[in-house]
C-alpha cells in the first residue's frame, strides 16, 4: 500500500531549521490496521501529513502503491488524495453551517457529482454509520462521537483504500473513543487499510499485534498493527453489521 523510506523533513522557523522527521522508515500493506504512536511533538501529524499528500518532505522517498509522492502539483496530488485517501482529525473538520448530510456530500461535489446523486450516496454512508435520522441536523445539534461518525462517513464517501486519522478519538470520552474504534475496525474489515495516529495506548492496542518502529525527531514513533488477509479488496456496505475483526496474522515491517 505504502512505503516511506529515509524520509525526512525540516520546517523552517524564522532563520532556524527544525528537524521534524529523521530518517523514517514505515511500510504498511494492504489490509492492515496500523496504530503510529508517539509524544506529543514527535511528528505524527506532520508523518500523516506527509502520507496524505497535504505536506511535501526534503528528502527520502514515499511510494504509495507503485507511484513515487513527490513534488506532485497540486493538482495530481489532489487527485491522488480523491482517489485513494480519506482524512479524519481529532477536531472532526466538519463545516459549522452545513448539515450532516452536506458535510458528507462534500467530496461528491467536487468530485463533479450531481446533487441528487451525492445526496443519495451521503445518505447511505450515513446510515452506514448509524446517523441516517441525523442527515438534518447541523454539527453544534450532535455529540463529539456523532460528529467524528459524520466525519468518518465523510472520508468514506470517496471510497478511499486508505484512511488516514489524525488522534481521532482526541477529543471523546473514553466509552465513545471505543465506539469510534469499532467502527474504524469494522471499516478495516472491509479492506480498508487504517492507520490510526494516537498517544493512546488503549486506541493503539485495538489494532492489536506490534512490531516496527520509525523514529521521529525527539522519540520514537511505535507502529502497532494487525493485517487481515481475508478480506476482499473492497466490500459492499455491509460493514456495518459485521461481527469483530480476530486482527491475527503475520507482518513484516523493515
Ligand atoms: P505531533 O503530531 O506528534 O504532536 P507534529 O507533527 O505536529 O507533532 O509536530 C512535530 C514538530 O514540528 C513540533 O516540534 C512542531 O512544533 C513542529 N511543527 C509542526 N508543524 C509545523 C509548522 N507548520 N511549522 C513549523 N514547525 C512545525
Ligand atoms: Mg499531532
Amino acid at each position: 500500500m505504502l512505503r516511506l523510506e529515509k524520509v525526512n523533513k525540516y520546517y523552517r522557523v524564522g532563520t532556524h531549521s527544525l528537524h521534524a522527521l529523521r530518517d523514517v522508515e514505515l511500510k504498511v500493506a494492504d489490509g492492515e490496521f496500523v496504530a503510529i504512536m508517539g509524544a506529543s511533538g514527535s511528528g505524527k501529524s506532520t508523518l500523516l501529513n506527509i502520507l496524505g499528500i497535504l505536506d511535501d518532505y526534503d528528502s527520502g522517498d514515499y511510494w504509495l502503491g507503485d507511484t513515487l509522492i513527490r513534488n506532485l502539483t497540486e493538482r495530481r496530488s489532489a487527485n491522488y488524495r480523491n482517489r485513494f485517501i480519506g482524512f479524519v482529525f481529532q477536531s472532526f473538520n466538519l463545516l459549522p453551517f452545513k448539515t450532516a448530510l452536506e458535510n458528507v456530500a462534500l467530496p461528491l461535489y467536487y468530485q463533479g457529482v450531481r446533487r441528487r446523486k451525492r445526496n443519495q450516496i451521503a445518505g447511505q454512508y450515513l446510515e452506514r454509520v448509524g446517523l441516517r435520522d441525523w442527515s438534518e441536523h447541523t454539527p453544534s445539534e450532535m455529540s463529539g462521537g456523532q460528529k467524528q461518525r459524520v466525519a468518518i462517513a465523510r472520508a468514506l464517501v470517496g471510497k478511499p483504500r486508505l484512511i488516514l486519522a489524525d488522534e481521532p478519538t482526541g477529543a471523546l470520552d473514553s466509552e465513545t473513543s471505543a465506539q469510534i474504534m469499532d467502527l474504524l475496525s469494522e471499516i478495516h474489515q472491509t479492506g480498508i487499510t487504517v492507520l490510526v495516529v494516537t498517544h493512546d495506548a488503549e486506541v493503539a492496542a485495538r489494532t492489536s499485534g506490534s512490531s516496527g518502529y520509525a523514529t521521529a525527531r525527539s522519540s520514537t514513533i511505535v507502529t502497532a498493527g494487525a493485517s487481515n488477509p481475508k478480506l476482499p479488496a473492497m466490500a459492499g456496505p455491509r460493514w456495518a453489521q459485521s461481527s469483530r475483526c480476530s486482527c491475527s496474522g503475520s507482518r513484516s515491517w523493515s
